[in-house]
């Protein structure tokens, strides 16, 4: 091959592993918008600029993206019903981080927050269309967990099953319950009334899933 041709050979390949990686990074951007990410989260997560983002928002969502800043703290993820939301939806990202080790860290977010979207419980405030915790929420949680250490899943003294609580450094104690099993007393008709239940039936009740990792009784707000 003359080096001409195999000049223009390297060329030709190089810009398909260009125009494959953009392919990658715009269904990536697609399918967290579609799971409602705002545009600040698009721009840590991809190489796409924010020119391009913006647009593909607005082609998919019909609408220019939110200009707000990002939810930073921690505390609302201790309140009674976000920490039930935050917590199963955290549950499934752990038990996915355990069994695809290979998947890279945002698709496994992406499929966490899908299947928590997906669930009966998502949807249990019945005033509102979205589900209570938002993926940028889902996506804020993840850091600070992994990243600021801030929270950390915990063990319920009670039913055995994870929640969400402050991570004060200490060991886990042995006296923390779940908000499931110490509920604050606002929530009790919700509970009499069955639409939150231990094994995470949901509201609906029509469609078992996994059952969330609980609640943080000492975070409720
Ligand atoms: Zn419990």
């Amino acid at each position: 091959m003359s080096a001409n041709r195999k000049g223009r050979a390297d060329e030709h390949r190089n810009a398909g592993s260009t125009l494959l990686s953009e392919a990658r990074e715009v269904e990536l951007a697609r399918r967290m918008i579609r799971c409602g990410a705002r545009l600040q989260v698009l721009v840590a997560e991809t190489s796409l600029s924010y020119e391009r983002l913006s647009r593909l928002y607005h082609e998919l969502r019909g609408k220019s993206p939110s200009k707000g800043m990002l939810p930073f703290s921690e505390t609302w993820y201790l309140g009674w019903k976000a920490n039930l939301h935050a917590s199963f939806f955290y549950s499934f990202y752990e038990s996915l981080e355990r069994n695809t080790p290979d998947m890279r860290g945002i698709d496994r977010l992406i499929t966490a927050y899908e299947h928590y979207e997906d669930s009966p419980l998502a949807m249990d405030d019945r005033n509102s269309p979205k589900p209570v915790l938002s993926f940028t929420r889902a996506w804020m949680l993840a850091r600070f967990v992994k990243r600021a250490r801030t929270l950390r899943m915990d063990t319920c003294a009670g039913c055995g099953i994870g929640f969400l609580a402050m991570n004060t450094g200490a060991s886990a104690s042995a006296s923390r319950y779940c908000a499931v099993c110490h509920p604050p007393p606002r929530a009790l008709p919700a509970l009499r009334a069955g639409s939150i239940d231990r094994q995470g039936t949901g509201a609906a009740g029509t469609r078992p899933y996994s059952a969330p990792e609980g609640l943080s009784a000492e975070g409720v707000s």
